[in-house]
């Protein structure tokens, strides 16, 4: 199977073969038509597999029949306003996702913004005011931006929880149930939320159950 068949439409085709990529990895191949749809997922996905193109093709192909978010403006403090988010566990990896991702909405007018830990968040924040539909985030620096007003996840209509298992590994569950409280509470469908994990103890299951609704799951 190849690219062709899967069909995200322009601009995003136009992307992938820009990315050189032709033919969807297993996990590509099964969770984006799903995605696409608009369901929950939860896939088993190691590093190397592909994921990162599996849950970002689904989100900016969602962004695309959105209008854009821009900052609002409250009370002389920008707030920026993201409509998709992607937590990962690392810089290292936070940074990776936010290099695919600019790529894969290369000419869509789709701006993708990373904040992560153990760096200024003065820059960031710039970055945030310019405007972002799609933000990269680790748990600890998104929520430290949450209490200081400069984002809000009130408009978030995709959530992607990347290598969840290492998450809780590193000690960030809190934080993420804090930032998913920040999202509103959806009637079922109104946030659409992808978890990708290597592992699924109890604890990933947990999450699953708590965050996602009527979700399929995948293991390839
Ligand atoms: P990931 O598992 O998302 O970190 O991807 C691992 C590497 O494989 C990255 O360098 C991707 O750019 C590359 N990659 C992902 N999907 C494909 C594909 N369908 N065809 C060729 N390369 C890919």
């Amino acid at each position: 199977q190849s690219f062709a068949e899967i069909d995200l439409g322009m601009p995003l085709n136009e992307n992938i073969k820009r990315c050189k990529y032709v033919k969807p990895t297993p996990v590509q191949r099964h969770a984006i038509p799903i995605a696409v749809a608009g369901r929950d997922l939860m896939a088993c996905a190691q590093t190397g597999s592909g994921k990162t193109a599996a849950f970002c093709f689904p989100i900016i192909y969602g962004l695309l029949n959105h209008r854009f978010s821009r900052p609002v403006l409250s009370r002389g403090v920008r707030i920026a306003h993201p409509l998709a988010l992607i937590l990962s566990p690392t810089r290292e990896l936070s940074c990776q996702i936010h290099e695919e991702a600019k790529k894969f909405s290369y000419q869509t007018g789709v701006k993708v913004v990373v904040a992560y830990g153990g760096a200024p968040m003065s820059q960031q924040l710039r970055n945030l005011e310019k405007g972002v539909d799609i933000l990269v985030a680790t748990p600890g620096r998104l929520v430290d931006m949450i209490e200081r007003s400069r984002v809000s996840l009130k408009k978030i209509k995709y959530l992607a929880l990347d290598e969840a298992d290492r998450m809780l590994d590193m000690g960030f569950e809190p934080q993420i149930r804090k930032i998913v409280e920040q999202m509103d509470m959806p009637p079922p469908g109104a946030r659409q939320t992808m978890l990708f994990s290597a592992t699924f103890p109890t604890e990933i299951q947990r999450l699953a159950s708590d965050f996602l609704s009527n979700y399929i799951f995948l293991a390839v």
